[in-house]
């Protein structure tokens, strides 16, 4: 097998001569407005066989190992482009998939979402579900070889342009809050979906509320055990939360950039210190990824909160040192409205704080009402 050392300089070679055709990092989730030339670059980047890096050969990946696949994310991250581009596709249900998918599913999907045919959303959160996922009410109540969804999900971003979903229904009203749920794979336009788009204070539509009416959904589309999706959901939002984290793994990028931050500016002793706490502290969060390696665990809502919390910070010094340049349109502001979702999304920061003091620390769970 090629070691880690060659594949690395054989993807820092890649980049550097087909890196200028890529559309700018846009992050996790691809905007709306970047889809065709992101997907046209994932398609370029999967052809030269830096997708799907530690996947399985026979369903289209290169069987290497996630320490490979870290050091394409470094790469891309050094590079300034992004890795792929569909992070819920090779992230969530790839995940789910290799870990809990029949034959037939993994055969129908993996080498599909590798080839960017079929591109992914998640299909968790709801109106009065979203930190606390065992809520959810969309049901998907079993009627033959089908199930039918009827509910709402919210906050689903790249809903629109996504022809797969990946779902948690509850499929057992009666039993106990997290045992009733199940997981599919969802076909994005079944007769009753409508995708509504929402608008956030960016100015921009990333996600959208999607509703389901009678939605007939095969009984084939169950990924994992029936009633069992809880595993499997909570298994996926772990790979996520390692993904979040491992754009740490960039923080060398990231913290030059902040370093920046100050050039051509008379920084006053208060601003100097606070964009000093920044990169030590970014220091601190590179050397613990380098620790933690490339596998999401418990650990990954470490790197989730330290990451979006540092990112959310540096957003707002940023526009404190661009003064009253900050309150115009432009990226300082955009960053500003932009930085609360990082600490939103994939889990809030309050909610990481439980799972590090409960699972990490071993502190007393919290009360429950
Ligand atoms: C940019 C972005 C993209 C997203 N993309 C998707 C997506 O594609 N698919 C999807 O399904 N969802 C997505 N979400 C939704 C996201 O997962 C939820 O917003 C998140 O889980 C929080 O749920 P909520 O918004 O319902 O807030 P709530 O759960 O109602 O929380 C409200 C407040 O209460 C706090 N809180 C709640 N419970 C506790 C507790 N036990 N202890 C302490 N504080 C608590 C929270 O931290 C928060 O401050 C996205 C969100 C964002 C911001």
């Amino acid at each position: 097998m090629i070691t880690v050392e060659e594949f690395q300089a054989e993807a820092h070679d890649w980049l550097a001569t087909n890196g200028h055709d890529a559309p700018r990092d846009y992050g996790a989730i691809c905007p709306p407005a970047l889809v065709e030339a992101g997907l046209a670059w994932h398609r370029r980047v999967n052809a030269a066989g830096y997708a799907g890096i530690h996947w399985p050969v026979e369903h289209g990946g290169r069987g290497l190992t996630p320490e490979h696949n870290a050091a394409w994310l470094l790469e891309c991250a050094l590079a300034g482009v992004p890795p792929i581009f569909n992070m819920v596709g090779l992230v969530l249900t790839g995940g789910a998939l290799l870990r809990y998918g029949t034959d037939e599913q993994k055969a129908q999907h993996l080498a599909a979402t590798l080839a960017g045919d079929h591109v992914w959303c998640q299909l968790f959160s709801e109106p009065g579900a979203g930190s606390d996922l065992g809520g959810l009410a969309t049901k998907a109540e079993r009627d033959g070889d089908r199930f039918v969804v009827n509910g709402q999900k919210v906050w689903c971003s790249g809903g629109r342009y996504s022809n797969w979903g990946i779902l948690m229904a509850r499929t057992d009203p009666e039993a106990k809050k997290h045992e009733g749920i199940s997981f599919f794979v969802f076909p994005m336009h079944l007769p009753g979906v409508e995708i509504r788009p929402l608008k956030q204070m960016t100015g921009e539509a990333e996600f959208d509320e999607v509703f389901f009416t009678d939605v007939q959904l095969p009984a084939d589309h169950l990924i994992g055990p029936l009633h069992g999706g809880w595993g499997v959901g909570m298994s996926v939002l772990t790979n996520e939360r390692g993904h979040i984290g491992t754009a740490v793994i960039g923080l060398e990028r990231r913290l030059e950039a902040m370093a920046r931050m100050a050039d051509g500016k008379e920084l006053h002793p208060v601003e100097r210190q606070r964009l000093a706490t920044l990169l030590t502290t970014g220091q601190a969060y590179k050397a613990m990824a380098q620790r933690q390696g490339p596998q999401a665990g418990t650990a990954a809502s470490l790197m989730k909160l330290g990451i979006t919390e540092m990112m959310f910070t540096s957003s707002m010094l940023r526009g404190d040192l661009s003064g009253a340049d900050a309150m115009l349109e432009g990226p300082e502001s955009f960053a500003m409205l932009a930085a609360p979702g990082g600490r939103i999304a994939g889990g809030t920061s309050q909610v990481q704080r439980n799972i590090i003091g409960e699972r990490l620390l071993g502190l007393p769970r919290e009360p429950k009402a």
